[in-house]
Order: C-alpha cells, then sequence, then structure tokens
C-alpha cells in the first residue's frame, strides 16, 4: 500500500496535540481544515496527550482559543489512562497522588479516594507535578522504602515538558529522582504504553487495522502505536530532527513533513 492509501485506511486518527496540531499557543495552518476533513469524510479523531498536569477541561480551553471546538469525549488524557488501569487492576485502591490538584479532582471524579495520611494509602500515583513540593517527594520515598511492593503507577514517563523557552521536568524525570532512593519504577499507562490507543479502540470500536497512532515523538508517540499494532505516523513539524530518526531503534511505519500530508491524502492529493 502507498503511503496516501494507508492513510485513506486508517479510520481513527490518535493525534498528539503539541508538535503535530500546534506548537504551544501557533495552530499550524492546516490543522482546522484537517479535522473538519476527519469527520465530513465519517472517519473519527481523538487528542491523545501525556500531559497530566492538565484538566480535560483546560484543554478544551486552550483549543477553543486556538479557535478549535472540541469536547470532552474528544479527548484520551494519561489521566483517563491511569483511570482505566486502576479501574482493572486496583478498583478499591486508596491513592497517594504525587501531581497537580487537577489530577486529584479527575481521580475523585472517577470514583477513587484521594488521601494524603500514608497509613491509608494503597497505591501511589505520579504525574506531571507542576506543584511538587518536597514533602511530596518525602511521602512517596517513605512509602516506596516502608510499603515494599505497594503498587506504583505514572501517568507517563517522558523527561521533558516543552516550554517556549526550552524544557521543564516532566515525570519522568520525577520518577528517576525516586529511583534513585528506591530502585522503584513505576508502571506508566501514558504513551509509549499502548492502553491509550487500547482504550481508544475500545471506546470507538475501530480496530488496530483502521487506527493511526500520530505524533512527533518517537520514544513516546510512535513507540505506543507500535506497541498497540497500530499504524504509527511520525511527523516531522515537531521535536523529532532526521538524526534522532535516523538513530532511533524504533522506526514508524510512516514518517510525514506533517500532519497535512494526511489532509493532503484525504483530498486524494499527492503525500510529502
Ligand atoms: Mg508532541
Amino acid at each position: 500500500m502507498t503511503a496516501g492509501d494507508r492513510i485513506r485506511n486508517t479510520q481513527l486518527f490518535l493525534f498528539d496535540m503539541d508538535g503535530t496540531l500546534y506548537l504551544e499557543n501557533d495552530l499550524y495552518d492546516f490543522t482546522k481544515e484537517l479535522l473538519s476533513v476527519i469527520r465530513e469524510s465519517g472517519r473519527r479523531y481523538l487528542f491523545v496527550t501525556n500531559n497530566s498536569s492538565k484538566s480535560v477541561k483546560d484543554y478544551i480551553v486552550k483549543l477553543e482559543k486556538l479557535g478549535i471546538a472540541a469536547e470532552y469525549d474528544d479527548f484520551l488524557t494519561s489521566t483517563q489512562a491511569v483511570a482505566y488501569y486502576l479501574k482493572l487492576h486496583h478498583a478499591d485502591a486508596r491513592l497517594y497522588v504525587c501531581g497537580t490538584e487537577s489530577l486529584k479532582e479527575e481521580l475523585r471524579r472517577e470514583g477513587f479516594i484521594v488521601t494524603e495520611e500514608l497509613e491509608k494509602t494503597d497505591c501511589i500515583i505520579m504525574g506531571n507535578d507542576t506543584e511538587l513540593t518536597f514533602q511530596k517527594l518525602y511521602d512517596v520515598s517513605k512509602l516506596l522504602h516502608t510499603r515494599p511492593g505497594i503498587p506504583y503507577v505514572a501517568t507517563n514517563l517522558d523527561y521533558v515538558c516543552p516550554t517556549s523557552f526550552g524544557s521543564v521536568p516532566d515525570c519522568g524525570s520525577m520518577c528517576d529522582m525516586l529511583y534513585n532512593v528506591s530502585k522503584r519504577r513505576p508502571i506508566s499507562v501514558g504513551k509509549p504504553s499502548p492502553l491509550m490507543p487500547q482504550l481508544a479502540m475500545e471506546r470507538t470500536g475501530i480496530d488496530a487495522a483502521h487506527t493511526a497512532m500520530v505524533g512527533d515523538r518517537i520514544y513516546t508517540d510512535v513507540k505506543s502505536g507500535l506497541n498497540a499494532g497500530v499504524l504509527a505516523v511520525l511527523v516531522m513539524s515537531g521535536e523529532t530532527t532526521q538524526e534522532i530518526l535516523k538513530e532511533s531503534e524504533d522506526q514508524p511505519d510512516l514518517v510525514l513533513e506533517s500532519a497535512a500530508c494526511i489532509l493532503s491524502a484525504l483530498k486524494n492529493e499527492d503525500v510529502n
């Protein structure tokens, strides 16, 4: 199949956001048309994000500001993936959350008890904690030391989160600090785990043969697509350089200059 055919064969597009549909606060010029052409053709899309510091509501506001109308069901976040994972494996666990208030709030809304009392904790949740304090690191260290085997789950393991000036530490870097004191690494539900694409397919009823994961990072976006057995599409509009691509062990199924190539394919124009 040609690249164009593989794109046209796709019924469900899972889009990473930053670096794929916009760059920080600048929407790419093709994004609006791309999203409406996908919908008009009867296909589906979901926005997939590892960032657990923001709630879906925050993302709806962000996209609205960029001129894109979105609703709750258009998103798949690593917070939703944590809730999905916990319901499967630790349904009644009381959670110590090293994460933002917004992460705690979403987990409570999913029916979980969030506690700061260590003796009442059954499971540790790590998020992209932009409200991190030393007390939280202290508490998690204590739990990891005094409660061997306690379930330990991270929303994502990205090392850095992009900003206008470069980057700041993300959840993976915080988990590395805790690895240094405990030698334990959490289970991660965000990309590159296949869990989010799997949850997306379960939610939409569309199978792996007709699903594509599209993103600008190999070690999260592309890898989650590969792990889930869907079409793994790398776009070169974000952080991946030709050099990174060449050296990567994980090779995408398709490499596109940007997601504009998807729009071209769906309009039956040449790709790339
Ligand atoms: Mg990205």
